[in-house]
């Protein structure tokens, strides 16, 4: 494991991203996985060291040295991302002005959500241009289950924090989804009724077609091309592309917000 870890850098890609196109990867987070939730789905495999406390894991400075040789940047857009949850960076508002300042890119940011109960991460996230929320589970139940995240964090307060960011975000927000199985006609109209309380920008359905290693890999942060990982993984059932049209269009036709999938 120690192999690709000595040679980490905390820029990666470009990766096309069917959410965002071509996108630069910034990862604040470093070599050793680090996120408050352990999804059962997570493409980084098993997090290594699960969280909530912010911290520098990688310095500002390091991520401007490390941006230059990928001048000019012809990308679309620069996604901090990366080895797990970019809001427990203590530095991110600074890396997201950098990343700004030095590509004069739009930045999003890929946040589970689970730090937005913090006024201070709330106001760095303004920075961005687009954050997306991961939104896997509307009970506690199944947010046990999928999201697997630390004792503390309760659905409930994350979706109190989620919606004051809501109130105070000019950006485009966009809720992140992973469908892992069939919704039942309840669980999706609970869905529709909470994402017409909050009205995202734009809702993103997704589904598990990126297989999750069984430990840790720098590779998995980018790798969006199936069949090319020289490491051990383990494939997860994607629901089908028909149920996740089924769901997106009774989405739009109910509170007409622009709903995508793979
Ligand atoms: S929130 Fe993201 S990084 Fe964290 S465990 Fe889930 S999928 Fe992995």
């Amino acid at each position: 494991m120690l192999h690709n870890k000595r040679f980490f850098n905390s820029i990666y890609g470009p990766v096309k991203s069917w959410r965002f196109g071509q996108s630069l990867g910034i990862d604040p987070i470093g070599a050793v996985s680090t996120c408050s939730f352990n999804c059962v789905y997570c493409q980084l495999g098993e997090i290594e060291c699960q969280t909530t406390t912010r911290q520098i894991f990688i310095s500002t400075e390091q991520i401007q040295q490390d941006l230059q040789p990928f001048a000019p940047w012809d990308v679309e857009i620069v996604t901090v991302s990366g080895s797990g949850e970019p809001t427990l960076a203590q530095n991110l508002a600074d890396i997201l002005t950098v990343a700004k300042t030095i590509t004069a890119k739009p930045v999003a940011v890929l946040t589970n959500g689970s730090l937005l109960t913090d006024p201070n991460v709330r106001a760095e996230l303004t920075i961005a241009d687009r954050v997306a929320v991961k939104l896997d589970a509307i009970a506690p139940n199944s947010f046990q289950r999928i999201n697997r995240p630390l004792e503390d964090l309760e659905l409930g307060q994350l979706w109190a924090g989620l919606w004051q960011f809501r109130q105070h975000y000019s950006g485009i927000l966009s809720i992140q989804t992973m469908v892992l199985s069939t919704w039942s006609d309840q669980q999706q109209a609970d869905y529709i009724t909470l994402m017409q309380r909050l009205l995202p920008d734009e809702i993103q359905l997704n589904t598990s077609t990126r297989p999750k290693p069984i430990r840790h890999e720098l590779d998995a942060r980018g790798n969006h091309t199936p069949g090319s990982r020289p490491y051990p993984i383990r494939s997860l059932k994607p629901v089908s592309v028909e149920k996740l049209q089924i769901f997106r269009d009774r989405i739009q036709a109910a509170i007409g917000i622009p709903t995508r999938y793979p």
